[in-house]
């Protein structure tokens, strides 16, 4: 394959990126090294880095494997040092779009262990806290504040999961036990003229206040774990979607505005080989994969203007059909991992990102 090295090679390619991506932006964000990630990687960790010319400061990433330099450009790179601030601080405009009537996505893409939790949902504390809780905050904020010229606005929260291509309500009645799992219900999906998307039989919960989705993610996040003891550690076998709706209407001038903010923790990447599966992790792969490789596709068939954009190839890209195609604004995380040990699955992320689709079938396709 082509390896696309120096600086005059890294802006072309990023320029055609940009340009292929229209709506859809990509921020890659580089954990830092934890104390479990063990001894062997030692200095071997630091096989990336972050080149410091002019145009690639905040955008380029490079990594050696096996003595070879690969560089890559996104819309942002954060270096390990970046807190749950400094990404936010990023994308908090996207967010405030939603308020004023866009449909949003944010994505986290990565294999398990690459900081997509950490990067969404964050961990307690003030300062751990991520993109789902500080967005939240800032609608509420806002939406407060807009109160005060005049909009009236009322917010209805959902939260599932899709696993091997079956949506689970994280909010159902009774679900926090795990015994819902089971559950007979079909969630079907269902698309208005007007691009709202409903699920059937989802549960749907009118939120005021961050206090009111605090508690719905803290019982997400138990349904989630309490799959994850019982049921082989699913969730980052399953795509997480937290929906919020945003109705406004403004009493003064007679606008109505219609919002969503979709933030989405993608499951694992990692590929089928690693994770040497056989019957049921078999077809969780499979359908990780599927589902995955239909989300490149449509980014890119969105990306390149292509008239024809395959939504219906998977559960989450049909889902999530209103609110990637047309004026609405998609971001896209990719986590990746330092460690030496990962550094294989870091380059499928890595052109995942930059030219999408690499790594379905474990061979990287070749980078133009
Ligand atoms: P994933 O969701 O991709 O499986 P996690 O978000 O669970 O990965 O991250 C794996 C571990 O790394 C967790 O212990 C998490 O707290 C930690 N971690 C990830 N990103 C960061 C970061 N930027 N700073 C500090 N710790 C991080």
């Amino acid at each position: 394959s082509q390896i696309v090295e120096g600086d005059e090679l890294r802006k072309k390619l990023h320029n055609t990126i940009l340009e292929l991506k229209g709506n859809i932006r990509v921020f890659c964000r580089v954990r830092p090294l934890l104390r479990f990630d063990g001894v062997s990687n030692g200095p071997e960790g630091a096989s990336i880095s972050f080149p410091t010319s002019v145009e690639s400061t905040g955008r380029g990433i490079d990594l050696i494997n096996q003595g070879q330099k690969l560089s890559f450009s996104y819309d942002k790179v954060f270096d390990p040092d970046a807190s749950q601030e400094d990404v936010f601080v990023e994308i908090s405009q996207l967010v405030q779009s939603a308020l004023d009537g866009y449909k949003v996505c944010i994505f986290a893409y990565g294999q398990t262990g690459s900081g997509k939790t950490y990067t969404m949902m964050g961990k307690p504390g003030i300062d751990q806290k991520g993109i789902i809780p500080r967005s939240l905050e800032q609608i509420f904020k806002t939406s407060r504040f807009l109160e005060s010229q005049g909009w009236n606005y009322s917010m209805q929260a959902s939260m599932l999961e899709i696993y091997n291509e079956t949506i689970r309500d994280l909010l159902a009645p009774g679900r926090s036990n795990g015994f819902e799992m089971t559950s007979s219900k079909q969630y079907t999906i269902k698309h208005d003229p007007h691009g709202n998307t409903t699920v059937s039989e989802l549960t749907i919960i009118d939120v005021f206040g961050i206090a009111d989705v605090t508690n719905l993610l803290e019982k997400a996040s138990q349904s989630r774990s309490v799959g994850k003891t019982q049921m082989n550690e699913q969730s980052s076998r399953s795509h997480f979607v937290f929906t919020l709706k945003i109705s406004g209407s403004n009493e003064n001038t007679g606008q109505h505005v219609q919002g969503v903010l979709n933030l989405i923790d993608l499951a694992g990447s990692e590929r089928l080989a690693k994770s040497g599966s056989t019957g049921d992790r078999l077809k969780e792969t499979q359908s990780i994969n599927k589902s995955l490789s239909a989300l490149s596709d449509v980014i890119f068939a969105i990306a390149k203007g292509d008239d024809h954009v395959p939504f219906r190839n998977s559960k989450l890209t049909y889902l999530l059909q209103p609110c990637l195609g047309g004026d609405s604004k998609a971001l896209m995380f990719v986590n990746i991992s330092p460690e030496a040990s990962s550094v294989g699955e870091t380059i499928c992320s890595l052109r995942f990102a930059s030219r999408v689709n690499a790594c379905e079938i474990g061979i990287p396709r070749r980078q133009t």
